[in-house]
């Protein structure tokens, strides 16, 4: 519409919702869909955080609360922090927003301008580059090979550094890759970063998704070299199986949060109170739940790794966090059969009703996104279904799984 914002011209929808509405049909015509497109946990909200939330409303803590959120949540984010990371921050340096998605958004607010150049890695979370595009600021995009294990090489990001560069984004463990950004890379980075001033913004949300005993402490690292120009984002979502409950929450320098906190209050004011109290409950309470749903997904992905990459079409890097994998699919395409990911992607929901996400979301055509935040029992049938539709375009011994 000719009367709307420009800006809007710069953004674009999200393209997971053609798959999403191609399964419901497909769902509501009577089919078995497994699907592996979520980009939630399946778990249920832990039983005591639910109680807090509950009780919150029995005690009638339904009001506006502040902006930046109740003191104790944003406390208890600092304790949380001095326990896994070791550092200290303040709770002036801590707001409470809704998700990790507005921590994102509140930052691109406040620091971006028209004409500002922002550098992020690709397969890139899509929300990420287009929040940059609508500030009117231009996302530079470093590409990340499978072949390399995902890996973000400092070098690559540093080459891309130019005098209009406001920000560095990075997502560790990202989404889609399930690649953790090493220590090393990030110190030098952030050396980088600091000679010039340019700010470093961490999309932390999966940071309790971490599967193997790695070094994955940025917050100590960026802490320890560049604090007065970073930025985390964190998130109750995927670690807590929160995602409807809408908590995340920044961590930056004083003055920066004390600008998220006024646009905050100018747009959606605090999240919601209930969602406060749960948050806490989950924050300060037992963490068990946490590390018996990792178990849980680092025994999905070992499985469904495994069974995939038994086809010699499909190569796919062994994910460190969060709950996808990437594999590669470019060898089993053709100019003359199935010639890009997304039409992969269709067909396998035609054919086998398995519905995954085609790599051209996240700037990476030639994979596909498969999400195990679901059952090992419906991963078994994706994996034979999708072994099968695999099978049929190029033949293989491949094993099947059991
Ligand atoms: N970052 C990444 C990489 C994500 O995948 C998501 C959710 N899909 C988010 C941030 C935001 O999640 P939430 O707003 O629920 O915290």
């Amino acid at each position: 519409m000719s009367s709307f914002a420009k800006r809007l011209a710069q953004v674009s929808p999200s393209p997971t919702l053609q798959v999403a509405a191609e399964a419901e049909r497909l769902r509501r015509a009577g089919f078995d869909v497994v699907d592996f497109s979520a980009g939630e946990p399946d778990f249920p909200t832990p039983a005591h955080v639910k109680t807090a939330g509950k009780a919150a409303i029995d005690a009638n803590f339904t009001r506006y609360t502040v902006a930046p959120g109740i003191p104790e949540l944003r406390e208890a984010i600092c304790a949380r922090y001095r326990q896994d990371y070791g550092v200290d921050i303040a709770p002036t340096e801590v707001l409470i927003t809704v998700g990790g998605k507005q921590a994102l958004f509140n930052t691109a607010l406040a620091l971006f301008d028209p004409g500002d150049e922002v550098i992020t890695h690709a397969p890139y979370w899509p929300t990420i580059p287009e929040q940059v595009k609508l500030m009117g600021a231009t996302p530079v995009i470093i590409t990340t090979r499978s072949d390399d294990g995902f890996a973000v090489h400092a070098y690559a990001v540093i080459a891309a550094i130019t005098p209009s560069t406001k920000a560095i984004i990075l997502n560790s463990p990202c989404n889609p890759t399930g690649a953790l950004i090493d220590e090393a890379t990030v110190a030098h980075i952030a050396d980088a970063a600091a000679a010039r001033g340019i700010w470093i913004i961490v999309d932390l949300c999966y940071e309790q998704l971490v599967y193997d005993p790695v070094p994955h402490n940025l917050a100590k690292v960026l802490f320890a070299r560049h604090r007065n120009r970073t930025v985390l984002a964190g998130s109750a979502s995927k670690g807590y199986a929160m995602t409807g409950w809408r908590c995340g929450w920044s961590v930056a320098p004083k003055e920066l949060t004390a600008a998220f906190s006024m646009i905050q209050g100018q747009s959606t004011s605090n999240i919601t109170s209930i969602t406060q109290k749960a948050a806490l409950a989950a924050i300060k309470g037992p963490q068990d739940a946490v590390f018996e749903m990792l178990d849980e997904y680092r025994r999905r992905r070992d499985s469904i790794h495994g069974w995939l990459t038994a086809h010699p079409g499909i190569r796919c890097v062994k994910p460190e966090g969060a709950f996808y994998l990437l594999p590669d699919v470019s060898r089993l395409l053709s100019p003359e059969g199935i010639r890009t990911s997304a039409e992969f992607a269709r067909a396998l929901i035609e054919r086998e009703h398995v519905v995954v996400v085609p790599g051209e979301a996240f700037d990476a055509p030639g994979y596909i996104r498969i999400s195990y935040a679901t059952s090992m029992d419906r991963l078994r049938e994706g994996a034979t279904r999708m072994l099968r539709f695999v099978e049929s375009l190029q033949p293989s011994r491949a094993a099947a799984p059991h």
